[in-house]
């Protein structure tokens, strides 16, 4: 017992035990142990061994975790049935409302955790078993928790290379424990290289032709070696994978291509060239489930990156041809729950797709909160629909520890094997804010003759929708233009309560969002260590007490 004691009052004994092994402890005892697999059966028999012991130890871990006010934050009404839904974003959209007053078929609650992937960690079993760990500052208090997700909405970039932020491998943590989720997590981890996905749109040029579906001309390069020339200038040189404008750089003369050349080598990734566009406005078509709307977005600081610097945000009508670009995109991958289409629209009347946009696509311009209730109705049909056909018992509420801590896992919906990809490369970017303050522009509508030229979209009057779409209504009378500034795509999300940088340009912008980058990630390994510490310090006194009575 002495022994035991020591052992148990050490830090380092604490910190080397494996992954999982104490937060096993905190569980609450299954009322009817599963039968066995042959994995679980070594498990449980250490477990058992232990039991009452451990169960006086996990009791001490509750109280010291209760005393410090956490487990608290997500836990459901006492005495209702929920099931765990994670969803990944930033903490400027606030889930927990979006979801509020609703329900799973069964009467379940759904219990929302969310965080930031820099927050998560996870670890997952091949028996089925996994456990998401969250480490998260919440109004000055550090907070650890540890429980298993039901299902995920994933709304954050999982990998980017300008921010060293690269989270492809909770994906696939998620994939290995079987998550539910929307978008699926092979569509998601096929979302991390953008060459990869226009792979995908160039079978749907093969298929459709140009007419029907006109891709922007792309070219890849799997490194610098081959960007030797390029038949006409300007273009643009897109370099590896990387969000809000970051690394698409205009060139001009083959000078300048040579040169980018030279900084792709560094890089060593890919990079793709596209002939530039000289664009009137892009379009972007979304697709929340059966919900379709459209943007046009003309710039007014004159960036040729209309998501860079100001904007202006007008909602367009749908039209059919609009429509069947963001369905044929919408079925790459498996299938696509969230999407959005971006087009280039050129000053020579013609469009061009140079994107599709994944789950994490931002929600833009006056109907903000109608998509996110969009999004909310089609997690809970989602959950509704994979958790059905999975009854296990409702999770148990999450606790709060520092350790990993492994669960129970119902089978996972999701069989399918993801396509293969390309190996791992950099990190992601991130936001800005949205003001909109400026008078709709008139579009100049008179069309040259051609017969690749397709009508301007009609400014909307009332919101859009797709035919047998019936969104919630959230104000019918639309107004429909919205000016963004410094707005890179996915950092159209924040409303526009976002305060204005009206001089903001790009470089700063970028500057910014490394800045903030490297803090975080300086951050996070500090707040990591002192997590640890904390929680050895916990565990230490709750071990103390225990022994000492
Ligand atoms: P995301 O943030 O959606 O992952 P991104 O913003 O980093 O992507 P793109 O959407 O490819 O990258 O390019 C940014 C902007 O640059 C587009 O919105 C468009 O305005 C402009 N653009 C991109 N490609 C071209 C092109 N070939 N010709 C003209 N303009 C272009």
């Amino acid at each position: 017992m002495n022994f035991l004691r020591r052992r148990l009052s050490d830090s380092s004994f604490i910190a080397n035990l494996p992954n999982g092994y104490m937060t096993d402890l905190q569980r609450p005892e299954p009322p009817q142990p599963p039968p066995p697999t042959a994995p679980d059966r070594s498990r449980q028999s250490g477990a058992q061994v232990a039991g009452g012991f451990f169960s006086s130890i996990t009791n001490a871990v509750k109280q010291t975790a209760a005393s410090a006010g956490l487990g608290e934050q997500s836990a459901g009404v006492p005495g209702r049935r929920s099931r765990i839904l994670l969803v990944i974003d930033e903490p400027h959209t606030d889930w927990a409302k979006c979801f509020r007053g609703k329900k799973l078929q069964g009467d379940y609650d759904i219990r929302i955790e969310q965080a930031e992937f820099s927050e998560i960690n996870l670890i997952a079993h091949s028996d089925g078993t996994f456990a998401v760990d969250l480490q998260m500052f919440r109004n000055g208090t550090r907070v650890v928790r540890s429980f298993r997700p039901d299902f995920v909405l994933i709304r954050q970039h999982s990998f980017s290379m300008a921010e060293n932020e690269d989270f492809r491998n909770l994906i696939i943590g998620m994939q290995y424990a079987g998550i539910p989720s929307v978008n699926s997590l092979e569509s998601i981890y096929n979302f991390c290289d953008k060459p990869w996905v226009f792979a995908q749109l160039i079978s749907a040029y093969k298929a459709l032709g140009a007419e029907k579906f006109p891709l922007i001309e792309q070219t890849y390069y799997p490194n610098h070696k081959e960007m030797l020339a390029m038949p006409s200038f300007p273009v643009v040189v897109k370099i590896g994978h990387a969000h809000s404008g970051m690394g698409k750089v205009k060139i001009e003369n083959h000078y300048d291509f040579q040169d980018i050349a030279s900084v792709v080598a560094l890089t060593q990734t890919y990079a793709t060239t596209e002939p530039f566009i000289d664009s009137k406005y892009d379009i972007r078509i979304q697709k929340i489930g059966n919900n379709y709307k459209a943007y046009m977005r003309t710039s007014i600081s004159g960036n040729w990156k209309t998501n860079t610097g100001s904007a202006m945000l007008e909602q367009v009508a749908m039209s059919d041809r609009y429509k069947m670009w963001v369905d044929m995109c919408s079925e790459i991958f498996g299938g696509l729950d969230i999407c959005a289409v971006k087009i280039v629209h050129g000053k020579d009347g013609k469009d061009y797709i140079i994107e599709v946009m994944d789950c994490t696509m931002p929600v833009i311009g006056e109907h903000q909160v109608e998509d996110r209730q969009l999004i909310a109705e089609l997690v809970v049909n989602k959950m509704n629909y994979v958790l059905s056909k999975t009854p296990i018992p409702s999770p148990q509420r999450p606790t709060a520890t520092a350790q990993p801590q492994s669960g129970t896992m119902k089978e996972s919906e999701q069989s399918k094997i993801p396509a293969q990809r390309p190996p791992p490369q950099g990190g992601p970017s991130q936001p800005q804010g949205l003001e909109f303050d400026q008078p709709p522009q008139s579009v100049d509508k008179q069309e040259p003759p051609g017969q690749d030229r397709h009508p301007e979209p009609e400014p909307l009057g009332p919101p859009t929708t797709a035919a047998g779409s019936s969104p919630p209504s959230v104000g019918q009378a639309l107004p429909a233009v919205s000016r963004v500034e410094t707005s890179p795509d996915h950092q159209m999300d924040p409303p526009q309560k976002t305060q204005p940088h009206p001089q903001l340009n790009k470089s700063q912008s970028l500057t910014n969002a490394f800045n903030f980058s490297q803090s975080s990630f300086f951050r996070l390994s500090t707040n990591e260590d002192e997590a640890k510490a904390d929680t050895i310090r916990s565990l230490r006194k709750s071990f103390a007490s225990l022994f000492s009575e």
